[in-house]
């Protein structure tokens, strides 16, 4: 009696895993791999997850990011569609799933370059207390063969690509790409363009990190440079100096409540005012975004204590 209760219970959280992956596959059927041009060698692909940057020119293809798995084929296809094949790199912006999904395809043929926190987090299980969940290490084949600690250059398709590691902001693994000669560069998930970002605290992000980091890209990015943003349209250091000023401005804000002892309810309760109220689109709405500030805030002060 009792087993067969329990063999109920399992068959129907495994038929309830299924349908959630079935679904998944699904939606990502539905999913078109859309290509553009941004600047001299650089293009823009979008699917679903992180933004992808390809460079194409006489030394082949390189990308960055590579959005999930079930998406692999369909990216490669448009890699083929640009032409002048094979792909001989993939840098990783970060770790985070929708950025390297697709790693353990791409790695069996190209060589992929990634910050050593990259690395380190795509070959051991990662532990997300904040949305308690537990994500499983890639397939060897996806895990960066080359890793640097503060930047590393690739000369390619005519041009110097500088990958540049950003301490603390959105993971302890950021790193920004500058297409130097093209005058483009991909600052991975430090930038979501209009929208309230995610911060992963518990993969060594922190909101002080994170804004500290865009203030950095702000001194860092010349005039004239298109910016490809993990999330969101390709944009300008304008669009970017208005993230800053969220950033600044929300931040300060709790970090005043926390002075005047407010709960985090209160400090929900409150909201963030008129001027944002468009920004919490997506997962990270505006009670993520105060609760997200509030953690990392006071984990900070605990750690300095
Ligand atoms: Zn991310």
């Amino acid at each position: 009696m009792r087993t067969t209760r329990w063999m109920i219970v399992i068959g129907l959280a495994t038929a309830l895993q299924m349908a959630s992956v079935a679904r998944a596959a699904r939606h990502f059927d539905k999913v078109q791999i859309k290509v553009q041009k941004v600047a001299g060698n650089v293009f823009w692909l979008t699917g679903a997850g992180g933004n992808i940057a390809v460079s194409r020119g006489v030394d082949g293809l390189l990308m960055v990011d590579d959005q999930f798995m079930p998406l692999a084929k369909k990216i490669e296809a448009a890699l083929k569609g640009l032409g002048n094949g094979p792909l001989k790199f993939v840098l990783n912006t970060h770790w985070h799933g929708d950025h390297t999904g697709s790693n353990p395809h791409f790695g069996k043929t190209a060589l992929i370059i990634a910050h050593r926190n990259v690395r380190k987090r795509l070959t051991r299980e990662q532990v997300k207390k904040y949305f308690k969940r537990t994500i499983k290490p890639l397939p060897k084949s996806g895990w960066p063969v080359v890793t640097f600690r503060q930047s590393i250059s690739i000369h390619f398709n005519g041009e110097e690509i500088e990958v540049i590691h950003l301490p603390r902001g959105h993971t302890d693994g950021d790193s920004v790409i500058f297409f130097r000669g093209s005058k483009v560069v991909h600052v991975g998930d430090l930038f979501f363009v209009d929208r309230f970002p995610y911060v992963d605290v518990d993969s060594g992000g922190t909101v002080e990190g994170y804004l500290a980091d865009v203030r950095w890209l702000l001194g860092h990015i010349p005039a004239g440079y298109a910016i490809i943003p993990g999330h969101g349209a390709v944009a300008t250091l304008a669009d970017l100096k208005r993230f800053e000023g969220m950033l600044a401005e929300t931040i300060g804000r709790v970090r005043g409540w926390m002075k005047a002892n407010k709960t985090l309810d209160q400090m929900r309760a409150a909201g963030l005012g008129a001027k944002w109220k468009g920004w919490g689109v997506g997962f990270i709405n505006e009670k993520t975004w105060i609760a997200i500030i509030e953690r990392s805030l006071r984990l900070s002060s605990s750690r300095t204590k």
